[in-house]
């Protein structure tokens, strides 16, 4: 397969070395740019009620403004005594959006009365591609844990700090970006992309 081009509905650089590095270990000669490359096409409102939702949306929008196949994941953390939330509110759970110190802080008091045998939680990520033609398909992938009464360790974002995968005595925070990207979230749900982009994008 070469010649084909995906577009990636983020103007993160990490996320797109992240799954451009995926594809290419399943051999995929596709070529992978981010949605910097298109300013002209605005963000898309967030407006589904699932991770799923969100990411068709966001994958949509971008195959329509672009013409070109579209990749685009949602992410959050889901508690499981808070019945999944945060979830799709993860990064403006105390409020102001993408302020982690504030939405970290605000769980764990929120959680302080929880004992360790209820702290179970996990990272959730829904992965789409969408086609101009309207064509859609939806992956996820999951990593399961239980939360920290404190945070610990200083590497990734968010509630890694909390979060500590199931197996572990580490927090996500306290993992190299090359062991998280093997156990994440993310990297499950862009994995299960593979054989779809292989299908559809050929
Ligand atoms: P996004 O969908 O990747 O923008 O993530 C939304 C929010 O979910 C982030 O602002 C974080 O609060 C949380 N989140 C998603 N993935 C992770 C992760 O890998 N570690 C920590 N927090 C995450």
């Amino acid at each position: 397969m070469t010649g084909a081009k995906l577009v990636l509905a983020t103007r993160n650089t990490h996320k797109v070395g992240e799954l451009r590095a995926i594809l290419a270990d399943a051999g995929l000669t596709v070529e992978l740019v981010g949605a910097d490359a298109f300013p002209e096409i605005p963000d898309v409102r967030e407006t589904g009620v699932t991770f799923a939702e969100n990411a068709l949306l966001k994958a949509h929008a971008l195959a329509q403004g672009t013409g070109l196949p579209a990749v685009a994941d949602d992410s959050g953390l889901c508690v499981d005594v808070l019945g999944g939330a945060p979830g799709i509110f993860s990064a403006r759970w105390a409020g102001r959006h993408g302020d982690d110190a504030a939405n970290l802080r605000l769980l764990l008091d929120q959680l302080s009365d929880i004992d360790a045998g209820h702290r179970g939680a996990h990272f959730a990520c829904a992965a789409a591609l969408a086609l101009p033609d309207g064509t859609e398909r939806v992956v996820e992938g999951r990593l399961e844990g239980t939360l920290r009464f404190e945070p610990a360790g200083s590497g990734g974002f968010g509630y890694d700090p909390v979060l500590e995968p199931t197996g572990s005595s580490r927090t996500c925070a306290e993992l190299s970006p090359e062991e998280k990207n093997a156990i994440s979230h993310r990297g499950k749900a862009f994995r299960a992309l593979v054989p779809v982009v292989r299908e559809l994008v050929g």
